[in-house]
């Protein structure tokens, strides 16, 4: 048996996917189309060990801090800029909206780069990100999505790096433990289902109790709830009574490759019935409109 590349893998999925729901499947091309782009930039990431070994040094005391802010992450600049255009060209092909945006933003940042900096090291504060939008005419959300997406190599090879200093299999705590972020889905992994929550900013995967709500830790047996959607075994919708947030599971025991984020892209419409029973998402998708 040859071992299939992880793009090949992803790729596959995504037909599989599309077969099922054909409406997802201009989404789903697009999602790895930038996969593929994001995958080929970290192999190419630099981030200086200095930086990280400074974070290191000044990580906080407290056991149960994260090591980080969001703004502190060490980011290849260049790297990260290369990539914000390929995004950009492949936001082109697109729909018209995304196009016409793509095409704005590839022709601004490349007429001013210093302009793009600031926002792909994160030194920019929320009005700041607001006027780099307004400035080539964008949707403030097609830029956040663009500077998240080819920020995250970095965040990823930085994460990884820095994740080595903590056990992530005894942290355990409703936060993640290299940059502080929610868990933007959790998983079920191993035998007996070990459940592991994933960072929505960094990637980062850190043990979690199976029986408590990843978002504010309750064990109250009474007050966490699931469902399944009919035909999506492999996906499910942990319910907490007590803080009103829900976090999507993806059993990564049932699926031959699993990709977090192309699993929860390919099924909105349980966060539809999440959302209809009055529950919200603690880190939103960027891919669904902060659902
Ligand atoms: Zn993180
Ligand atoms: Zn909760």
């Amino acid at each position: 048996m040859t071992m299939e590349k992880p793009l090949e893998a992803l790729r596959r999925r995504a037909r599989q996917l599309a077969e099922k729901r054909p409406g997802y499947g201009e989404l789903l091309a697009f999602y790895v189309n930038v996969r593929q782009a994001q995958m080929a930039s970290r192999a190419s990431v630099r981030i200086d060990p200095a930086a990280l070994e400074k974070r290191l040094r000044d990580r906080p005391a407290q056991a149960d801090v994260a090591l980080l802010g969001k703004a502190d992450f060490p980011v290849d600049v260049a790297a990260s800029r290369e990539l914000f255009h390929a995004l950009c060209r492949i936001g082109r092909t697109a729909n018209p909206h995304l196009a016409l945006q793509a095409e704005k933003a590839d022709a601004y940042f490349k007429a001013h780069p210093d302009e793009l900096k600031p926002c792909l090291t994160g030194a920019t504060d929320a009005q700041a990100s607001a006027q780099a939008a307004a400035d080539p005419g964008l949707a403030p959300q097609v830029l956040a999505f663009l500077i998240r997406n080819s920020t995250r190599p970095s965040l990823e090879a930085s994460s990884a790096k820095l994740s080595t200093a903590i056990d992530l299999e005894t942290w355990r705590q409703c936060h993640c433990p290299v940059c502080g972020g929610p868990p933007g889905l959790n998983l079920l992994r191993g035998e007996g289902g070990k459940r592991y929550s994933l960072c929505s900013n960094c990637g980062c995967q850190w043990r979690i109790d199976r029986l408590s709500c990843a978002i504010c830790g309750n064990r109250e047996q009474g007050q966490l709830n699931y469902f399944h959607a009919e035909g999506e075994a492999a996906c499910r919708i942990d319910l907490c009574d007590r803080c009103h947030h829900y976090v999507k599971t993806i059993d990564e025991r049932i699926l031959e490759t699993c990709d977090p984020e192309l699993e929860d892209l390919a099924t909105p419409h349980l966060d539809l019935l999440a959302a209809e029973r009055g529950f919200t998402r603690a880190a939103p998708n960027p891919w669904t409109g902060g659902r």
